[in-house]
C-alpha cells in the first residue's frame, strides 16, 4: 500500500478511492487506487469542476465521451442578452418561455417535447383541466437558426490551474517518475502555496495528426534539455507543462496518454523536437488565436455535416408518416418529388444561414 500524495496518510482498504488520472468529463478513464485517499479525492473534485466549466464549449461541441451519464446541458447568453440552452453536440435551443394571454389561454415554447411536457405537468398543478397529451399532439415544431453570437468565458481561474497541476502530477506518479520539488507542487494543489512552476506553453503541439483535435497528458524525458517534463494539452488550445526533474541525464523518452481525440489514436504522430524548440517561445496571442481558430473551424465543419444529415433524416422520418409503407410499398413519383423538395428547402434554409456566418472567427 502507498501513501496519499496530498496528505501523506497511508492508503488503506478503508480509505482508498479510485482517482481518475484525468477527469472523466474531459474524456479520461484511466484510474488509480494508489494516488489519493478518499478525503483528498473528494476535496479536490471541485478543482476539476472549475477546470471543466470554461471548457464546456469544447466538451459539448466535441461530444467528449463519459463513462456514465450524458454531457450536461448548460446555459449561455447571446449577444443580445437572450438566454439559451446548449445541449450535447453544441445544439443551441431557446430557453422555455411562458406567456399568459388570458385566464384560459397561454403560449408555451420549450426547447423540445420533453421539456414542454415537464412544464405542462407543472402547469397542471395550477390548471387541473389542461389536457397534456392533446396539447403536445397539437404542438407545432419549429426549426430555427440562431442569428446571434454566444458569449463564453474561457478563462482558467486559480482552481482550474490547480486542477491542471494535479492532472500532470497524477500522471507522473502513475508513471512512477522521480519528481524534484514535490512539496511545492503539493502545497499549491492543496491551496497553501504559490504557483511558480506551472508554465503555459504557446508553441506547436508535439502530438498531431492532420487537424485532429487532441487532448493528452504526457511525460517527456529530454536529454537535450536535461529535464523530465510533464505536459498537458487540452483540445489543442490549452497547453501547460511542469519541469518535474531538472537533472535528468538519461535517454529521450515520451509516454503520452491520449484521453481525447476526434480521430484515431493510432494515427497520432509525435515530434518531441518541436516541443524542445518551442519551449522558449514567448507568450504570443497570435499563436493562441491560430490554435483556437483551427479548432473552431474543425468544430464548425462537423456541425455543418451533422446538420446536413439531420435535415435529410428528418425528411425521411416525415415521409414515413406521410407515405406509410403499407399503402406505398414502392417509391412513387409523388414520393420522390416530396423528398427532393423537402430536402432542398431544408438545405437552402441552412445554406442561407451559413452564408451570413461565413466569416465567423475569433476576434
Ligand atoms: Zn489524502
Amino acid at each position: 500500500m502507498s501513501n496519499c500524495y496530498l496528505c501523506c496518510c497511508q492508503i488503506t482498504e478503508d480509505n482508498k478511492s479510485a482517482e481518475h488520472i484525468v477527469s472523466n468529463a474531459l474524456g479520461g478513464n484511466k484510474k488509480s487506487y494508489d494516488l489519493l485517499c478518499r478525503k483528498c479525492n473528494n476535496a479536490t473534485g471541485v478543482l476539476e469542476d472549475e477546470l471543466c466549466k470554461p471548457l464546456m464549449f469544447f466538451i459539448s461541441a466535441l461530444k467528449v465521451r463519459r463513462e456514465r451519464g450524458k454531457i450536461p446541458n448548460f446555459s449561455a447568453s447571446t449577444g443580445s442578452g437572450k438566454k439559451v440552452y446548449i445541449k450535447s453536440g453544441f445544439q443551441v435551443s431557446k430557453a422555455t418561455e411562458f406567456k399568459k394571454i388570458n385566464e384560459s389561454e397561454f403560449i408555451l415554447s420549450a426547447p423540445d417535447i420533453e421539456a414542454a411536457r415537464k412544464n405542462l405537468v407543472k402547469l397542471k398543478e395550477r390548471y387541473p383541466n389542461i389536457d397534456i397529451e392533446k396539447i403536445l399532439a397539437d404542438a407545432q415544431e419549429k426549426d430555427e437558426y440562431l442569428d446571434d453570437v454566444i458569449h463564453f468565458s474561457c478563462t482558467l481561474n486559480d482552481q482550474a490551474q490547480r486542477a491542471i497541476a494535479k492532472i500532470i502530477l497524477n500522471y507522473a506518479l502513475y508513471e512512477k517518475i522521480e519528481i524534484n520539488n514535490m512539496k511545492e507542487y503539493v502545497d499549491y494543489i492543496n491551496g497553501i502555496g504559490n504557483n511558480n512552476f506551472l508554465e503555459m506553453y504557446n508553441g506547436r503541439t508535439p502530438y498531431f495528426f492532420n487537424d485532429d483535435i487532441i487532448s493528452v497528458v504526457s511525460i517527456i524525458g529530454s536529454q537535450k534539455e536535461g529535464k523530465i517534463i510533464g505536459y498537458l494539452q487540452l483540445f489543442n488550445i490549452y497547453k501547460f507543462y511542469i519541469v518535474l526533474n531538472d537533472c535528468y541525464q538519461g535517454e529521450d523518452f515520451n509516454s503520452p496518454y491520449f484521453f481525447f481525440t476526434d480521430g484515431c489514436i493510432d494515427d497520432i504522430l509525435t515530434n518531441i523536437k518541436v516541443f524542445e524548440e518551442d519551449i522558449c517561445v514567448i507568450w504570443n496571442t497570435d499563436n493562441l488565436k491560430r490554435d483556437i481558430n483551427k479548432v473552431i473551424r474543425k468544430i464548425r465543419e462537423r456541425q455543418i455535416e451533422n446538420e446536413r444529415n439531420r435535415i435529410i433524416s428528418k425528411v425521411f422520418e416525415k415521409m414515413k408518416i406521410k407515405f406509410p409503407q403499407e399503402e406505398y410499398p414502392y417509391f412513387t413519383k409523388e414520393m420522390i418529388n416530396y423528398l427532393s423538395n423537402e430536402v432542398a428547402v431544408g438545405l437552402t434554409k441552412f445554406m442561407i444561414h451559413l452564408r451570413g456566418k461565413r466569416n465567423s472567427t475569433l476576434r
